[in-house]
């Protein structure tokens, strides 16, 4: 199979800077980043839809600071708190709803979209972005995970591209540069931190809590992916991601353990030579590289000294303990409608567990379970995607 980010294809849309950009999901962890990287380099970008959620607050704080032509909510209702907190000079058009977010993926005037909503509600402003033509940088690792397929014959038809933000895959983005002709590779190697509970049995895990899940040891993250960062589902799901990003089989995806997240993936190649991309672990770097790309632009953070990092380690993940990347796998392996229901029941679960409603352990166990209760069906809609999300979603929960 073919990649269909790297290399560059032809076909894709280079645009020039300034690039037009619409940010979706620029009120959470990686849409504050990207506001960083952007508001540092106001030559380089015009903000042209700036899209939260349901934190008002912090989508006027941007939008003052931008006054982008477009914002974007959840909610209707919460519309005139938002316009409260505008200066009157500035009337942006302000939609809402899930639609809005398709609707300012695929405006005209954007050049690049950063699709960083998290969770399922990503898929389809993701497959909006892909069907019109878009270069995408692309944090919404779910997305793939739903329905890369979908994704990857859209971007083929449109001639869209993926620039993969997630800093493991942007690692072998950069890793396989120059080396457009996928022939050569041997396997690709995701690093792992290992999350805050590396080291543990599957007993010790049993009673830990929603604060100590959610303290990451390197990165500071969205609480949905904080948690499965720390049970390796974050891994599974990246598994996943980087099959549908470089058109390659599960086997062919090794995970290694690296608490300190310095080397963010390798790419190793048929003669035994393995290239890593290396760096101090701040999401800043992977998306300016994606929203800057080709160019590389200057971020003023701290740099990357070898010598005062000293060791670094690896080791392998504990099956045992951490069977969501097994499950990830398995799910991958089974056909594209296990996937879709992997993610939709661990969303129920880690939502589960940070509202305090169920254990730790219960977080493996429903997605074990809802995959039990699966029997491959064709999704080959973002309807039929979305409607087994939807039903994966309500059985997950029922047997809570
Ligand atoms: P976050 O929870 O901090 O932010 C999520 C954003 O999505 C917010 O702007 C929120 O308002 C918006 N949002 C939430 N639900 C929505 C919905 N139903 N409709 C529309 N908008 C909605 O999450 P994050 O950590 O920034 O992660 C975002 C995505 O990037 C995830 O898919 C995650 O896996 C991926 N990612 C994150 C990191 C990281 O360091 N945080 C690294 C790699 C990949
Ligand atoms: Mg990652």
């Amino acid at each position: 199979m073919q990649s269909y980010i790297s290399p560059w294809p032809e076909t894709a849309p280079k645009p020039d800077f300034p690039r037009s950009v619409v940010l979706l999901g620029s009120t959470g962890s990686i849409g504050t980043s990207a506001l960083k990287v952007v508001e540092g380099h106001p030559d380089l970008f015009q903000v042209l839809a700036l899209a939260g959620g349901r934190n008002i607050q912090r989508l006027a704080q941007q939008a003052v600071r931008l006054r982008p032509p477009y914002l974007a909510l959840l909610e209707q209702d919460a519309v005139p708190r938002l316009r409260a907190l505008l200066p009157p000079d500035y009337l942006p058009e302000i939609l809402t709803g899930p639609s809005a977010y398709d609707t300012l993926a695929a405006l005209d005037q954007a050049d690049m979209i950063l699709s960083a909503i998290v969770g399922a509600a990503g898929f389809r402003p993701t497959l909006a972005a892909a069907r019109a033509g878009k270069v995408i940088a692309l944090a919404n690792k779910e997305s793939l995970v739903l329905g890369g397929h979908l994704i990857r014959e859209a971007c083929q038809a449109s001639g869209a591209l993926v620039l993969p933000v997630d800093s493991e895959h942007n690692a072998l983005f950069q890793a396989l540069a120059g080396h457009g002709d996928d022939s050569g590779i041997y396997r690709l190697i995701l690093t792992a931190s290992g999350g805050p509970f590396r080291g543990r049995t599957r007993e010790q895990l049993r009673g830990v809590t929603r604060n100590q899940a959610l303290a990451h040891p390197n990165w500071s993250m969205g609480a949905k992916i904080s948690i499965d960062s720390s049970t390796l589902m974050n891994k599974g799901l990246e598994v996943i991601e980087a099959c549908h990003l470089y058109g390659l089989p599960a086997e062919q995806v090794h995970v290694v353990v690296h608490p300190q997240s310095i080397v963010h993936s390798l790419v190793e190649y048929l003669d035994g030579s393995q290239l890593a991309h290396m760096g101090l672990p701040d999401m800043q770097v992977p998306i300016a590289h994606c929203l800057c790309y080709p160019r590389r632009v200057s971020l003023g953070l701290e740099r990357l000294d070898l010598a005062r990092a000293g060791t670094l380690t690896f080791e392998e993940p504990d099956p045992e303990a951490f069977p969501c990347l097994r499950l990830a796998k398995e799910a991958f392996a089974a056909g594209a409608s296990h996937p879709v229901v992997l993610n939709a029941a661990n969303e129920v679960a880690v939502d589960l567990f940070l509202h305090e409603k169920i254990g730790y352990l219960k977080i493996p166990a429903m997605i074990e379970a809802a995959l039990e209760r699966h029997t491959a069906t064709a999704v080959d809609t973002p309807e039929a995607i979305l409607e087994l999300d939807r039903e994966t979603r309500r059985q997950t929960a029922d047997q809570q």
